[in-house]
Protein backbone atom coordinates (compact mmCIF):
# COMPACT_ATOMS: atom_id res chain seq x y z
CA UNK A 1 0.00 0.00 0.00
CA UNK A 2 1.49 3.49 -0.79
CA UNK A 3 1.22 5.58 2.22
CA UNK A 4 0.33 8.80 0.34
CA UNK A 5 -3.32 6.89 -0.76
CA UNK A 6 -3.28 5.37 3.22
CA UNK A 7 -3.16 8.91 4.85
CA UNK A 8 -5.26 11.21 2.12
CA UNK A 9 -8.51 12.93 3.17
CA UNK A 10 -11.51 11.18 1.60
CA UNK A 11 -12.04 14.27 -0.92
CA UNK A 12 -9.00 14.44 -1.69
CA UNK A 13 -8.05 10.57 -2.29
CA UNK A 14 -11.30 11.19 -4.51
CA UNK A 15 -9.61 14.19 -6.61
CA UNK A 16 -6.43 12.16 -6.70
CA UNK A 17 -8.19 9.23 -8.18
CA UNK A 18 -9.79 11.27 -10.90
CA UNK A 19 -6.49 13.20 -11.55
CA UNK A 20 -4.77 9.62 -12.17
CA UNK A 21 -7.85 8.32 -14.09
CA UNK A 22 -7.75 10.83 -16.51
CA UNK A 23 -3.23 10.57 -16.92
CA UNK A 24 -3.94 7.09 -17.89
CA UNK A 25 -7.39 7.50 -19.65
CA UNK A 26 -9.14 4.84 -17.30
CA UNK A 27 -12.53 4.16 -16.60
CA UNK A 28 -13.76 2.42 -13.43
CA UNK A 29 -16.52 0.09 -13.15
CA UNK A 30 -18.20 -1.08 -10.17
CA UNK A 31 -20.61 -4.02 -9.51
CA UNK A 32 -23.19 -3.21 -7.53
CA UNK A 33 -22.02 -5.23 -4.42
CA UNK A 34 -19.53 -2.36 -4.02
CA UNK A 35 -19.20 -0.14 -1.20
CA UNK A 36 -21.53 3.02 -1.77
CA UNK A 37 -18.01 5.37 -2.09
CA UNK A 38 -17.38 3.58 -4.90
CA UNK A 39 -20.31 2.84 -6.99
CA UNK A 40 -20.08 6.89 -6.27
CA UNK A 41 -16.86 7.56 -8.34
CA UNK A 42 -17.48 4.78 -11.28
CA UNK A 43 -17.82 5.54 -14.84
CA UNK A 44 -20.54 2.65 -15.18
CA UNK A 45 -22.28 0.65 -12.14
CA UNK A 46 -24.43 -2.54 -12.84
CA UNK A 47 -23.74 -6.54 -12.99
CA UNK A 48 -20.15 -7.76 -14.21
CA UNK A 49 -21.05 -8.48 -17.99
CA UNK A 50 -23.00 -5.23 -18.47
CA UNK A 51 -19.57 -3.33 -17.40
CA UNK A 52 -17.34 -5.69 -19.42
CA UNK A 53 -19.35 -4.68 -22.63
CA UNK A 54 -19.79 -0.93 -21.73
CA UNK A 55 -16.49 -1.11 -21.05
CA UNK A 56 -15.18 -2.65 -24.20
CA UNK A 57 -17.51 -0.11 -26.35
CA UNK A 58 -14.62 2.99 -24.83
CA UNK A 59 -11.72 4.10 -26.12
CA UNK A 60 -10.48 3.87 -22.74
CA UNK A 61 -6.87 2.18 -21.98
CA UNK A 62 -7.53 1.24 -18.60
CA UNK A 63 -9.98 -0.73 -16.82
CA UNK A 64 -9.97 -0.71 -13.54
CA UNK A 65 -12.45 -3.15 -12.04
CA UNK A 66 -14.03 -2.55 -8.78
CA UNK A 67 -15.37 -6.20 -7.90
CA UNK A 68 -14.01 -9.67 -8.14
CA UNK A 69 -11.57 -11.94 -10.17
CA UNK A 70 -13.85 -13.57 -12.65
CA UNK A 71 -15.08 -10.21 -13.30
CA UNK A 72 -12.06 -8.56 -14.68
CA UNK A 73 -11.23 -11.87 -16.30
CA UNK A 74 -14.53 -11.08 -18.19
CA UNK A 75 -13.08 -7.54 -19.01
CA UNK A 76 -10.06 -8.90 -20.36
CA UNK A 77 -11.45 -11.51 -22.35
CA UNK A 78 -13.80 -8.39 -23.99
CA UNK A 79 -11.26 -5.84 -24.12
CA UNK A 80 -7.92 -7.63 -24.93
CA UNK A 81 -6.06 -4.37 -25.80
CA UNK A 82 -6.78 -2.84 -22.67
CA UNK A 83 -5.04 -2.88 -19.27
CA UNK A 84 -7.31 -4.48 -16.58
CA UNK A 85 -6.60 -3.84 -13.48
CA UNK A 86 -8.10 -5.34 -9.83
CA UNK A 87 -7.32 -2.90 -7.37
CA UNK A 88 -7.15 -6.42 -4.53
CA UNK A 89 -5.71 -9.02 -6.75
CA UNK A 90 -7.36 -10.95 -3.19
CA UNK A 91 -10.39 -10.31 -4.41
CA UNK A 92 -11.94 -13.63 -5.44
CA UNK A 93 -15.13 -15.08 -5.42
CA UNK A 94 -16.27 -18.54 -3.38
CA UNK A 95 -18.92 -19.40 -5.33
CA UNK A 96 -16.41 -19.70 -8.69
CA UNK A 97 -14.12 -21.72 -6.43
CA UNK A 98 -16.22 -24.08 -5.96
CA UNK A 99 -15.55 -25.15 -9.54
CA UNK A 100 -11.92 -26.06 -10.06
CA UNK A 101 -10.98 -26.53 -13.99
CA UNK A 102 -9.65 -30.23 -13.16
CA UNK A 103 -13.32 -31.24 -11.03
CA UNK A 104 -15.17 -29.59 -14.08
CA UNK A 105 -13.06 -31.71 -16.87
CA UNK A 106 -13.26 -34.92 -15.32
CA UNK A 107 -17.03 -34.16 -14.93
CA UNK A 108 -17.51 -33.41 -18.12
CA UNK A 109 -15.64 -36.90 -19.25
CA UNK A 110 -18.15 -38.63 -16.86
CA UNK A 111 -21.08 -36.88 -18.46
CA UNK A 112 -20.13 -36.93 -22.03
CA UNK A 113 -23.03 -35.70 -24.05
CA UNK A 114 -24.13 -33.15 -21.66
CA UNK A 115 -24.58 -29.51 -22.67
CA UNK A 116 -22.16 -27.36 -20.54
CA UNK A 117 -23.96 -24.09 -19.41
CA UNK A 118 -21.73 -21.88 -17.07
CA UNK A 119 -22.47 -19.03 -15.00
CA UNK A 120 -20.52 -15.96 -15.47
CA UNK A 121 -20.23 -16.15 -12.02
CA UNK A 122 -17.07 -19.21 -13.24
CA UNK A 123 -12.89 -18.57 -13.91
CA UNK A 124 -12.22 -18.00 -17.73
CA UNK A 125 -10.37 -21.88 -17.40
CA UNK A 126 -14.11 -22.92 -16.88
CA UNK A 127 -15.81 -20.69 -19.40
CA UNK A 128 -13.32 -22.15 -21.78
CA UNK A 129 -14.63 -25.62 -21.19
CA UNK A 130 -18.21 -24.49 -21.36
CA UNK A 131 -20.63 -24.54 -24.12
CA UNK A 132 -22.25 -22.00 -23.31
CA UNK A 133 -22.13 -19.19 -20.95
CA UNK A 134 -25.62 -17.33 -18.61
CA UNK A 135 -26.21 -14.37 -16.72
CA UNK A 136 -28.44 -14.85 -13.70
CA UNK A 137 -30.78 -12.72 -15.74
CA UNK A 138 -30.93 -15.20 -19.06
CA UNK A 139 -29.70 -18.68 -17.69
CA UNK A 140 -33.75 -19.72 -18.44
CA UNK A 141 -33.64 -18.18 -22.37
CA UNK A 142 -30.11 -20.41 -22.58
CA UNK A 143 -31.39 -23.31 -21.46
CA UNK A 144 -34.87 -23.63 -23.08
CA UNK A 145 -32.96 -22.79 -26.32
CA UNK A 146 -30.91 -25.98 -25.87
CA UNK A 147 -32.34 -29.27 -27.53
CA UNK A 148 -35.10 -30.80 -25.41
CA UNK A 149 -33.27 -34.37 -25.30
CA UNK A 150 -29.85 -32.87 -24.34
CA UNK A 151 -28.45 -33.08 -20.67
CA UNK A 152 -27.22 -30.01 -19.25
CA UNK A 153 -24.68 -29.68 -16.62
CA UNK A 154 -25.10 -25.95 -15.01
CA UNK A 155 -22.30 -24.74 -13.36
CA UNK A 156 -21.03 -23.80 -10.58
CA UNK A 157 -24.57 -22.71 -8.92
CA UNK A 158 -26.83 -25.03 -7.64
CA UNK A 159 -29.49 -22.56 -6.38
CA UNK A 160 -29.50 -20.76 -9.52
CA UNK A 161 -29.42 -24.06 -11.55
CA UNK A 162 -32.61 -25.39 -9.69
CA UNK A 163 -34.16 -22.32 -10.26
CA UNK A 164 -33.45 -22.34 -14.42
CA UNK A 165 -35.02 -25.97 -14.08
CA UNK A 166 -38.09 -25.40 -12.60
CA UNK A 167 -38.83 -22.02 -14.72
CA UNK A 168 -37.25 -23.53 -18.01
CA UNK A 169 -38.86 -27.05 -16.86
CA UNK A 170 -35.89 -28.86 -18.22
CA UNK A 171 -33.84 -31.52 -16.52
CA UNK A 172 -30.64 -30.21 -15.19
CA UNK A 173 -27.61 -31.51 -13.40
CA UNK A 174 -26.64 -29.04 -10.99
CA UNK A 175 -22.75 -28.20 -9.85
CA UNK A 176 -22.54 -28.31 -5.97
CA UNK A 177 -21.56 -24.97 -5.76
CA UNK A 178 -23.29 -21.87 -3.97
CA UNK A 179 -22.36 -18.29 -2.90
CA UNK A 180 -22.16 -18.21 0.24
CA UNK A 181 -23.25 -14.39 0.59
CA UNK A 182 -26.70 -16.08 -0.95
CA UNK A 183 -27.05 -19.33 0.49
CA UNK A 184 -26.66 -17.64 4.39
CA UNK A 185 -30.09 -16.67 3.77
CA UNK A 186 -32.50 -18.93 5.52
CA UNK A 187 -36.43 -19.14 5.13
CA UNK A 188 -36.72 -18.12 9.14
CA UNK A 189 -34.98 -14.89 8.58
CA UNK A 190 -37.03 -14.13 5.46
CA UNK A 191 -40.49 -14.55 7.64
CA UNK A 192 -39.11 -12.70 10.11
CA UNK A 193 -38.26 -9.90 7.83
CA UNK A 194 -42.08 -10.12 5.99
CA UNK A 195 -43.18 -9.88 9.82
CA UNK A 196 -41.63 -7.22 10.55
CA UNK A 197 -42.10 -5.51 7.07
CA UNK A 198 -45.97 -6.43 6.23
CA UNK A 199 -46.09 -4.49 3.24
CA UNK A 200 -43.30 -4.44 1.73
CA UNK A 201 -42.63 -6.78 -1.62
CA UNK A 202 -40.10 -9.18 -1.09
CA UNK A 203 -37.14 -9.19 -4.07
CA UNK A 204 -34.62 -12.16 -4.19
CA UNK A 205 -31.79 -12.93 -6.05
CA UNK A 206 -31.66 -16.89 -7.86
CA UNK A 207 -28.52 -17.89 -5.94
CA UNK A 208 -30.60 -17.83 -3.01
CA UNK A 209 -31.94 -20.73 -1.28
CA UNK A 210 -35.08 -22.45 -2.88
CA UNK A 211 -37.25 -22.39 0.11
CA UNK A 212 -36.32 -18.46 -0.18
CA UNK A 213 -37.56 -17.71 -3.63
CA UNK A 214 -40.55 -19.70 -2.98
CA UNK A 215 -41.60 -16.91 -0.42
CA UNK A 216 -40.59 -14.00 -2.80
CA UNK A 217 -42.86 -11.07 -4.97
CA UNK A 218 -39.96 -11.20 -7.80
CA UNK A 219 -36.57 -13.38 -8.26
CA UNK A 220 -34.12 -11.66 -10.34
CA UNK A 221 -30.80 -10.87 -11.55
CA UNK A 222 -29.34 -7.25 -9.78
CA UNK A 223 -30.11 -5.08 -12.89
CA UNK A 224 -33.56 -7.12 -12.31
CA UNK A 225 -34.03 -6.33 -8.84
CA UNK A 226 -33.25 -2.74 -9.43
CA UNK A 227 -35.32 -2.47 -12.30
CA UNK A 228 -38.30 -3.84 -10.45
CA UNK A 229 -38.52 -1.93 -7.04
CA UNK A 230 -37.81 1.27 -9.64
CA UNK A 231 -41.05 0.50 -12.51
CA UNK A 232 -43.31 -0.88 -9.48
CA UNK A 233 -45.80 1.43 -7.33
CA UNK A 234 -44.97 -0.88 -4.26
CA UNK A 235 -43.68 1.70 -1.62
CA UNK A 236 -41.76 -0.81 1.07
CA UNK A 237 -39.23 -3.62 -0.23
CA UNK A 238 -37.23 -6.41 1.59
CA UNK A 239 -34.34 -6.98 -0.25
CA UNK A 240 -32.78 -10.65 -0.27
CA UNK A 241 -29.20 -9.78 -2.22
CA UNK A 242 -25.61 -8.19 -1.09
CA UNK A 243 -26.05 -5.08 0.73
CA UNK A 244 -24.24 -2.94 -1.85
CA UNK A 245 -27.20 -3.09 -3.78
CA UNK A 246 -29.24 -0.83 -1.01
CA UNK A 247 -26.89 2.11 -2.31
CA UNK A 248 -28.14 2.29 -6.31
CA UNK A 249 -32.02 1.18 -4.90
CA UNK A 250 -31.83 3.97 -1.74
CA UNK A 251 -30.51 6.91 -4.68
CA UNK A 252 -32.92 5.87 -7.51
CA UNK A 253 -36.01 5.81 -5.37
CA UNK A 254 -35.57 8.35 -2.92
CA UNK A 255 -39.02 7.91 -1.82
CA UNK A 256 -39.16 4.42 -1.30
CA UNK A 257 -38.13 1.81 1.25
CA UNK A 258 -35.71 -0.96 1.31
CA UNK A 259 -34.86 -3.70 3.77
CA UNK A 260 -32.20 -5.70 3.81
CA UNK A 261 -33.27 -9.70 4.10
CA UNK A 262 -30.43 -10.16 6.03
CA UNK A 263 -28.02 -7.81 7.98
CA UNK A 264 -25.48 -10.53 7.23
CA UNK A 265 -25.93 -10.28 3.10
CA UNK A 266 -22.22 -9.30 2.74
CA UNK A 267 -19.89 -10.38 0.69
CA UNK A 268 -16.31 -10.30 2.04
CA UNK A 269 -14.41 -10.21 -1.21
CA UNK A 270 -16.23 -7.59 -2.98
CA UNK A 271 -15.29 -5.62 0.33
CA UNK A 272 -11.97 -5.61 -0.37
CA UNK A 273 -11.87 -2.89 -3.00
CA UNK A 274 -10.82 0.65 -1.02
CA UNK A 275 -10.52 4.21 -2.66
CA UNK A 276 -6.84 3.66 -1.44
CA UNK A 277 -6.01 0.38 -3.66
CA UNK A 278 -7.73 2.24 -6.21
CA UNK A 279 -5.93 5.00 -6.18
CA UNK A 280 -2.33 2.72 -6.16
CA UNK A 281 -3.96 0.50 -8.75
CA UNK A 282 -3.92 3.37 -10.90
CA UNK A 283 -0.50 4.85 -10.02
CA UNK A 284 1.52 1.60 -10.38
CA UNK A 285 -0.91 -0.27 -13.02
CA UNK A 286 -0.96 -2.91 -10.84
CA UNK A 287 -2.52 -5.49 -10.14
CA UNK A 288 -3.32 -6.79 -14.02
CA UNK A 289 -5.64 -9.63 -14.85
CA UNK A 290 -4.46 -11.34 -17.90
CA UNK A 291 -6.45 -13.79 -19.56
CA UNK A 292 -4.08 -16.27 -21.61
CA UNK A 293 -4.97 -16.40 -25.37
CA UNK A 294 -6.12 -19.90 -26.14
CA UNK A 295 -8.32 -19.68 -22.25
CA UNK A 296 -9.96 -16.28 -23.79
CA UNK A 297 -10.67 -17.77 -27.57
CA UNK A 298 -12.66 -20.73 -26.28
CA UNK A 299 -14.29 -18.35 -23.24
CA UNK A 300 -15.46 -16.42 -25.57
CA UNK A 301 -16.82 -18.48 -28.05
CA UNK A 302 -19.45 -19.60 -24.87
CA UNK A 303 -19.74 -15.96 -24.13
CA UNK A 304 -21.01 -15.77 -27.74
CA UNK A 305 -23.42 -18.47 -28.34
CA UNK A 306 -24.73 -16.70 -25.37
CA UNK A 307 -24.74 -13.36 -26.77
CA UNK A 308 -26.75 -14.86 -29.98
CA UNK A 309 -29.25 -16.27 -28.26
CA UNK A 310 -30.05 -13.39 -26.11
S1 LIG B 1 -21.63 -12.29 -3.85
FE1 LIG B 1 -21.32 -14.48 -4.09
S2 LIG B 1 -21.18 -14.82 -6.30
FE2 LIG B 1 -20.88 -12.60 -5.93
S3 LIG B 1 -18.66 -12.38 -5.75
FE3 LIG B 1 -19.43 -12.66 -3.67
S4 LIG B 1 -19.26 -14.89 -3.34
FE4 LIG B 1 -19.08 -14.55 -5.55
Amino acid sequence: MNNTADTLPKNNLVKEILFWKKKREALILAHVYQPGDIQDIADFTGDSLFLSQQAAKTQAKVIVFCGVQFMAETASMLSPEKIVLLPEIKAGCPLADMASAEEVKNKIKELSKAVVVSYVNSSAVVKSLSDYCCTSANAVQIAKAIPAEKEILFLPDMNLANFTAKKAKRKIIPWPGFCPTHHLLTREEVIKAKKLHPLALLLVHPECRPEVGDLADYIGSTRGIIEFASNNQAKEYIIGTELGILHPLKKNNPNKIFFPASENMVCRDMKLITLEKILCSLQNLEPRIIVPEEIRKKSLQALNRMIEIT
